[in-house]
Order: C-alpha cells, then sequence, then structure tokens
C-alpha cells in the first residue's frame, strides 16, 4: 500500500525562502580586506548586511547567471573566502538550477586550472584578493566564459569577460521564479584535497544538502538553531564549510565570517564581539586560538568568551590534551566531528553518553574519539579480505559508510573502485582505519595509506601522535612509517619543539610508554622547526615519507 504524503521536492530554494521570508533580519557579518599596513599585512574592514539583503542579492545573482546563457546544471565555480558574497552564491547559483563549484584557494595555480577544466566552469566568481591569477586562468581554462571579481574590483578591469561582480549583481533584476529543478539534481560540487591522489569531483545534490542541513542541526550534531550566532572558520570552500552556511540559513542563525583573518587573535576577537555560540574549524585553527587565549590570560586581560557553546573540531584528529587544555584552561568545549568531501561531510559528532560527564576522564577519553553516527549514517569496519571486523573497541579495519548524503560514485565516474557492494548494498571506502565500539564510537587510528604495518601488525600513528602532542614541550607532531630490515616498517616520530623548548626521544618515548604495547613505540625522534601542511590544513605525510625516505635510526 501507498501512503499519502505529498512528494514535496528538497532543494536549496526552500532555504532561500527560509531567509528571505521568516529571518530577514538576521545579521551576517563578514570581515573584509580593506587594504594593506606597512608591512602588507591585510588590514580587516566589519561588513553588516542581513538574511534579507543576501536573499535578494543572491535571487539577483541568480537571474543574471540566467540572463548570460547558463543551462542547467552548468557550473560556475567560486575561487573565494569566507563573506556574505559567498553566501549569497551558495544560495543563488543552485536556486537557478546551476551547480556550486567551490574551488580550493591554497592550492597550486595549476592544480586550479586543471579542477576548472576537469569541473567545465563556464563562470568563475573570484575573490578581489585573487585577481592577480586571472589572466593565467583565462589562458589555462577556454570553457571559462565569463569571471566576476567578488570585492573592489582593481581598476582597470585586466581583461574581456571579466566584471565586478557586485555591478553584475545590482544591475540584474530578482530571479522571479525558481526554474523546475528536482531534488536528484546536482546543487554543489567540491573537490577532494587530493592528499590521496588526483583531486575526485563530489557532486552534492539538492536533496543531499537538504537533509545534510537538517540533520546537523539538532543538539547532539552541532547544535544551530536561530538564536545561535556561527562562525565556520572552516573554508567555504572545503566541503561547504561543513555544510555550515546551509545549517545556519535553513534555522536563522547568525553567520560570521572571518574572510582572511584566521589567526588566533583575530577569531578571539570575532567570537568575543558577536558573540558567537557556535564555531567550527580544524586543530590547527584551535592551536592558534589557544595560544592566543593563552597570552590573554596570561596578561590578566581574558577575552570573555562567555557566549561560546561549541567549538566543532574536524579534518583532522583532535588530540584530547587539546580537548582537556581548552576546557580546563577557558571554560571551552570542543565537539570532535569526523567526515569527508565525500560525506558532505557530516557522518559523527562525539559528544558523550547520556550520563557521563564530559569533563571526566571517561568524557574526555570519548570525546577524543571521532564519534558516533548522526541518524542514517551508517558505519561498518571490514578485514583486508573483505570480512565484518567486530565492534569492540580493540580491532583496527577499514571504515567504510553508507548514507543519503554519502556520494554514489565521483564525477565522470572515476575512482569507482571506491564504491562497492557488500550484501546488496552500495557502501563508500573512507581509506581510514579504525575502530568501532560497543556503544557505537568510532576511533580513527590512520589513513590506511599511512599505517605503519611492522612485522605484520598494523600501528596506528594518530593515538602516537596524540599522546606526543600532550607533552608540554611539543607544538606539532607526525608519525610516519621508516623502512626497518628486521620488522619492515618501525615508527619514527617529527617533533616540532614549542619556542625555546628542547625535546629529546628518550624523555618522549617516557611520557607516552606508559599509554602502549612496547612494539607501538617509535624507535627514533627526529627534531624539526616545521611540518608541511596541506591546502586543507593536514599534514603532509607523504611529502614526510619522500623526505625521510631511507632514514634509520641506528
Ligand atoms: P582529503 O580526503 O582530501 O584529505 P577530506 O577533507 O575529505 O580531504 O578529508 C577527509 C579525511 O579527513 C577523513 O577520511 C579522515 O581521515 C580525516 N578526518 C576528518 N575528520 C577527522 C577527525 N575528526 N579525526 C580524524 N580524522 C579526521
Amino acid at each position: 500500500m501507498q501512503g499519502n504524503m505529498m512528494d514535496v521536492q528538497l532543494t536549496v530554494p526552500t532555504i532561500l525562502e527560509r531567509i528571505r521570508t521568516q529571518y530577514a533580519a538576521r545579521e551576517v557579518v563578514s570581515l573584509l580586506v580593506a587594504g594593506r599596513d606597512e608591512q602588507g599585512n591585510p588590514v580587516a574592514h566589519k561588513h553588516r548586511t542581513t538574511y534579507g539583503q543576501v536573499a535578494d542579492r543572491a535571487l539577483r545573482l541568480a537571474a543574471g547567471l540566467l540572463g548570460l546563457g547558463l543551462q542547467p546544471g552548468d557550473r560556475v565555480a567560486t575561487l573565494a573566502v569566507n563573506s556574505f558574497r559567498h553566501l549569497e552564491a551558495y544560495l543563488g547559483v543552485p536556486s537557478a538550477g546551476l551547480v556550486l563549484h567551490t574551488v580550493n584557494i591554497r592550492l597550486h595555480p595549476e592544480q586550479i586550472a586543471w579542477i576548472l577544466n576537469h569541473a567545465e566552469d563556464r563562470v568563475l566568481l573570484i575573490e578581489n584578493v585573487f585577481a592577480a591569477m586571472i589572466p593565467a586562468l583565462k589562458a589555462a581554462c577556454p570553457k571559462l566564459e565569463h569571471i566576476f571579481v567578488l570585492g573592489p574590483t582593481p581598476q582597470p578591469i585586466p581583461l574581456p569577460g571579466v566584471a565586478d561582480y557586485d555591478t553584475f549583481v545590482g544591475d540584474s533584476a530578482p530571479l522571479a521564479r525558481y526554474p523546475q529543478i528536482q531534488e536528484t539534481d546536482a546543487a554543489a560540487m567540491c573537490y577532494t584535497s587530493g592528499t590521496t591522489g588526483n583531486p575526485k569531483g563530489v557532486v552534492y545534490t539538492h536533496r543531499s544538502t537538504l537533509l545534510h542541513s537538517m540533520v546537523s542541526a539538532p543538539k547532539d550534531a552541532l547544535n544551530v538553531g536561530e538564536a545561535d550566532s556561527v562562525l565556520p572558520i572552516v573554508p567555504m570552500f572545503h566541503v561547504n564549510a561543513w555544510g555550515l552556511p546551509y545549517t545556519c540559513a535553513m534555522y536563522g542563525a547568525k553567520q560570521v565570517y572571518a574572510g582572511v583573518f584566521a589567526d588566533g587573535r583575530s577569531v578571539a576577537s570575532l567570537l568575543r564581539d558577536e558573540q558567537v555560540t557556535i564555531t567550527a574549524g580544524v586543530p590547527t585553527i584551535w592551536m592558534g586560538l589557544l595560544g592566543e587565549l593563552d597570552r590573554a590570560a596570561a596578561d590578566g586581560q581574558p577575552y570573555d568568551l562567555s557566549r561560546v557553546e561549541r567549538m566543532i573540531v574536524g579534518g583532522s584528529a583532535a588530540p584530547e590534551s587539546m580537548i582537556r587544555a581548552f576546557s580546563d584552561r577557558h571554560g571551552l568545549s570542543l565537539l570532535q566531528a569526523w567526515g569527508m568531501t565525500e560525506t558532505h561531510p557530516l557522518g559523527t559528532a562525539s559528544g558523550v553518553p547520556a550520563g557521563v560527564d564530559p569533563t571526566s576522564d571517561e568524557g574526555f577519553a570519548l570525546r577524543a574519539k571521532q564519534g558516533r553516527t548522526v541518524p542514517l549514517i551508517e558505519l561498518e569496519i571490514l578485514s583486508d579480505d573483505g570480512q565484518r571486523l567486530p565492534h569492540d573497541g580493540k580491532t583496527m579495519g577499514r571504515l567504510i559508510t553508507r548514507g543519503p548524503w554519502v556520494a554514489n560514485s565521483y564525477f565522470k565516474g572515476e575512482g569507482q573502485s571506491n564504491f562497492f557492494d557488500l550484501d546488496g548494498q552500495l557502501w563508500f571506502d573512507t581509506g581510514d582505519i579504525a575502530t568501532l565500539d560497543e556503544r557505537g564510537y568510532m576511533h580513527i587510528q590512520d589513513r590506511a595509506k599511512d599505517l605503519i604495518k611492522s612485522g605484520g601488525e598494523w600501528i596506528g600513528s594518530v593515538d602516537l601522535e596524540n599522546a606526543i602532542m600532550a607533552h608540554p614541550a611539543v607544538a606539532m607532531c607526525a608519525v610516519i612509517a621508516m623502512d626497518d630490515p628486521k620488522w619492515d616498517e618501525r615508527p619514527l616520530a617529527i617533533v616540532v619543539p614549542r619556542p625555546g623548548q628542547t625535546v629529546t626521544h628518550d624523555a618522549l618515548t617516557e611520557f607516552i610508554a606508559p599509554k602502549f604495547a612496547k612494539w607501538w613505540l617509535p624507535d627514533a625522534t627526529v627534531v624539526t622547526d616545521q611540518l608541511p601542511i596541506g591546502a586543507t590544513g593536514k599534514i603532509l605525510k607523504r611529502e614526510l615519507r619522500d623526505q625521510y625516505r631511507g632514514y634509520s635510526s641506528n
């Protein structure tokens, strides 16, 4: 028997309509670049607008793009920082039946051109601070017909086909009627950051965007509601800023954007001045903020961050020591979340079960794991020969996932081996190695390619790194495999000390030894002054492995 409910399509225009009709007065705050100081550093100007104005301009953008002759499904790329203009594109482009393609601004220009060509983007919205790239991109990307510059446009405009975004938006009349959009149509696309090979395109549907927003908001997930003020530091080019621009708009939360100002001082000031309740970023951002909060407290002028309820951390593992430091020293609560470009990204969030005190030892240990799934996401761990492994919190396996906002393939059908059938259902192989426990807590041990295989057994680098990072003299750490004639591979710790501190292999070994089996402990420690960081803020282990190939502890 069929049910009798309406088949209303889940599409992005429904979010745009909510901010236009219900939340028009709610604010959107952006830090824009006003100029440069004498050292060449950007100087911030705080821009304030409302959802009402964002909605109006998004509709003008939508109409303007369609007026250029773009066809349903055509891609509109952005090379932009977090700001209200990027938010207009988030809402306006999919509402025109077009596909928002957010491109990572930290990639090399050649990689950017490769991605623009691969996606066959017809339009590019580019931040004025990156305008110098325009001639090279125009030359390398023949399919790119129109480029609009976000923010004050350098005059004279460098090339034909390049125009000022604000003028374009201002000159267009708002879209009068949304085009027919099916919920399975593409709304947005993102490329994986390529830490595991060539970037691959992941295409989000309107439906996956809406469902992801709905599931992200509740209390046990990101806890977003109308009364909130949300500062996503995670870039809008990185998995749609973890979906927050859409989630906040859907529920009417104020949005605050830091633009290029992601240093500890700017972030702390924004959190305080905009009365931010929820913020989100990768661990490196929070390490920067922690330093600034410690400094201010030591100077007797602590920031008043009493409104901050939740700091979401993801993208790579958050060390327990960091979660404790924020809690103990500043009364701030970090919530770890896990996901990937391919999962839109929210897969798990690491709140504590009912009855567990989040600041007890058990609470901190659970919060340092990646957490339990949000509704509708499934996880399993598999052995190398594809057998399901026990959820006992100990057995490590290859993490696989499925759900309504998990990709079923990559753009143009690439990388098909990551998608496979298990017992008649489609699953995605994350490439992560994890444990699952009896309560459903997932704990990432490593990326499969980063695992250390010692004497036929696996050693996960993530726990070792987190334990080493808890040492007060350590600022950053990566553990990689080094070749070993007897065991094949053994762990090598590469450590950046805090300024003015020294670290030795013996001291670190003694510090972490109580937490690990003896054969897990690194055989050697290299002290260096920096680690290579990739475009999404993660340590580039591939580069470290190349650099330390042939390194020996003897
Ligand atoms: P890329 O795959 O190109 O690095 P993604 O942003 O899609 O880019 O990264 C997803 C990966 O990031 C996950 O597969 C996982 O390895 C890692 N990751 C994300 N969140 C966490 C987390 N909370 N803890 C540990 N690892 C994480």
